[in-house]
């Protein structure tokens, strides 16, 4: 009886109800995060849901977001930018110099819509992609805020969540930058 068909779709079937079971456990303890611990999601370009993540978070955002940028060409990101600025989030940028030379950008379409930006020409290149998000949550990776990191690039990005101390350097660091960064009013 045990080489049966049916007693292994019996034991198939047990298999896939206790791995669910894992999972929904791997999933209530990780990302509903009840000890503190940070969490960490990751997305790949071309096309693997990189805008979709940076949008869902500053959807999210109830406080601060702090945003570093090589490019910025990626427009539903710049949406969600204004929509927090508009939603009394304290928004703020620093970008690379490159954004002068560049045609209007949705850097402009931010900046005119009234989010405080720098650009940070001191470097051979700003080149972090980087937003803090209510002193908790880090994102960056390779992913350029642009169309092109989405659409056609190979490209990683890091969301990570509940990391009070990571964001903390990376906010000390963005402050760095500021520091001694020239106001850029958009053109
Ligand atoms: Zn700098």
């Amino acid at each position: 009886m045990f080489s049966s068909p049916r007693f292994f779709a019996i034991v198939a079937s047990i298999a896939l109800a206790i791995s669910g079971h894992a999972a929904e456990n791997f999933d209530q303890f990780f990302r509903k995060n009840p000890t503190g611990t940070p969490t960490i999601d990751v997305y790949f370009s071309p096309l693997g849901g990189c805008t979709q993540a940076v949008v869902r978070e500053l959807d999210g955002a109830k406080k601060t977001v702090l945003v570093q940028a090589y490019s910025f060409t990626n427009a539903p990101i710049a949406q969600a930018l204004v929509g927090a600025h508009h939603r009394g989030v304290d928004v703020k940028m620093i970008l690379d110099k490159s954004q002068r030379t560049e045609k209007y950008t949705e850097a402009d379409f931010t900046a005119h819509a009234g989010i405080p930006t720098w650009i940070d020409s001191v470097h051979a290149i700003a080149h972090n992609k980087v937003m803090i998000i209510d002193d908790s949550t880090v994102i960056t990776g390779s992913f350029n805020f642009t169309k092109a990191a989405e659409e056609h690039n190979a490209e990683n990005l890091l969301v990570i969540h509940n990391a009070p101390d990571l964001a903390a350097k990376y906010t000390a660091n963005w402050f760095v930058h500021q520091k001694h960064s020239e106001p850029y009013e958009g053109r």
